[in-house]
């Protein structure tokens, strides 16, 4: 089921523990990770699968986690639940949830606060459990509630999902459900525990478009009613317009850009986002074939000292194999003459609203590099 999370305590990890409910945490968001660094050891080589990765989540934020398969959108939501096994580990950085450090090995006590729906639905069910006894299960674990008290949530959480005639499909198992059937029922076991903060690991990616949109709107409303903090994960920036509030953007491990999600969609400003976003049907010029990014992923197993995206990067110049980006503000780059970032705090508050891009295109010492002028030719934006 949606929530039966071994949490292993051998994928311990080696930070430094700290108190949990530190004084401030109360204006903190709901979760604050902090320069994660998750690595399998496996006999070939060590994989740096998430390398320094910082995003925070509010209550009642979507945010969303994208990139191309293998950049470590996975790694970063199993480490966040405390869901790595061997041969990987989370051994650096902090995960901050509801002000307690779970890093230290603390997942177990937050079980059910965090939950999580993946990919796959027939393998998110047990087949020989009926989905009602899944979902009261998980409401027996989580919220101490038994026989009609329990049925009656289930009933009511089946309902919520937009399961129709909720009564007769609680007693049905799993393979007895349609595909987009099935992902809402999982939904449902997922928010039996009562969830705070639900990571969606490509829950639509196996659904034709029009249940996948009907789940998103579902998630939406789930999260207004229950003010849910969402992880949304997918590769697709398609599905990422339609549903993060907030977008961080993944490469080889590592966060390349973090905007609000407009001013993603508006002003892109690593050129990995900008191919990414050029591959979205219909933003490209009618009767042009979509553009990708040729190349691949490459699997990070060293730190880095260079630009990972360099290889494949349409404007990348020489410093670019010889230095690390490191994040820049580039907030107010785009829009000439307006003060975006003003604009944009505010009523909102700062808190997570600022847009950075890891780039040395970005970085003023190469502000006149070859590589920023093909990058400003090739952007097709009006810079
Ligand atoms: P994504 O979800 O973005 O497609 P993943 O997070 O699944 O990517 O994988 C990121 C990297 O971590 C890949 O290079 C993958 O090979 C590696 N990885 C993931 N799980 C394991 C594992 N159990 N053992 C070894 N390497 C792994
Ligand atoms: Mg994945």
């Amino acid at each position: 089921m949606a929530d039966s999370r071994p949490v292993s305590d051998d994928s311990g990890p080696t930070s430094q523990p700290t108190a949990g409910g530190s004084a401030d945490s109360e204006d903190e968001p709901l979760l604050v990770v902090d320069e994660l660094q998750t690595t399998f050891y496996t006999d070939k080589e060590t994989i740096r699968a998430v390398d320094g990765v910082s995003l925070d989540i509010e209550a009642g934020e979507t945010v969303g986690l994208v990139g191309e398969s293998g950049s470590g959108k996975s790694v970063t939501a199993r480490s966040i639940l405390g869901l790595i096994d061997d041969p990987g580990r989370v051994e650096g950085g902090s995960i901050r949830f509801d002000g307690h450090e779970l890093t230290d090995g603390s997942w177990e006590q937050h079980r059910g606060d965090l939950s999580i729906v993946f990919q796959d639905p027939i393998n998110s069910m047990n087949p020989v459990y009926t989905v009602g006894n899944q979902i009261r299960e998980a409401l027996r674990i989580h919220q101490g509630l038994r026989g009609q008290e329990a049925r009656e949530e289930a009933i009511s959480l089946l309902e919520a999902v937009g399961i129709p005639d909720a009564p007769r499909r609680l007693e049905e198992y799993p393979h007895q459900y349609s595909g987009g059937m099935r992902q809402r029922a999982v939904i449902a076991i997922a928010l039996a525990c009562d969830p705070n903060l639900l990571v969606c690991d490509e829950p639509t990616t196996a659904l034709d478009v029009t249940i996948q949109a009907q789940i998103l709107e579902l998630l939406d409303d789930l999260q207004r009613e229950e003010d849910l903090g969402i992880l949304f994960i997918t590769h697709d920036m398609g599905v990422i317009e339609e549903i993060a509030d907030r977008v961080n953007v993944m490469y080889a491990g590592e966060i390349v850009e973090t905007a609000p999600a407009d001013r993603l969609f508006d002003e892109p400003q690593h050129p990995y986002t900008r191919g990414l976003l050029a591959s979205i049907p219909g933003r490209t010029a009618e009767g042009d074939e979509l553009p990708t990014i040729g190349g691949e992923v490459p699997t990070p197993t060293s730190e880095p000292d260079e630009c990972r995206f360099a290889p494949r990067c349409p404007a990348a110049f020489d410093a670019c194999e010889r230095i690390h980006p490191e994040h820049v503000d580039v907030s107010s780059v785009g829009t000439a003459g307006v003060e975006t970032t003003d604009g944009m705090s505010g009523a909102e508050g700062t808190r997570g609203m600022e847009h950075t891009a890891a780039c040395l295109l970005h970085e003023d010492r190469f502000e006149q590099s070859p590589g920023a002028a093909t990058f400003e030719a090739n952007g097709g934006d009006s810079q």
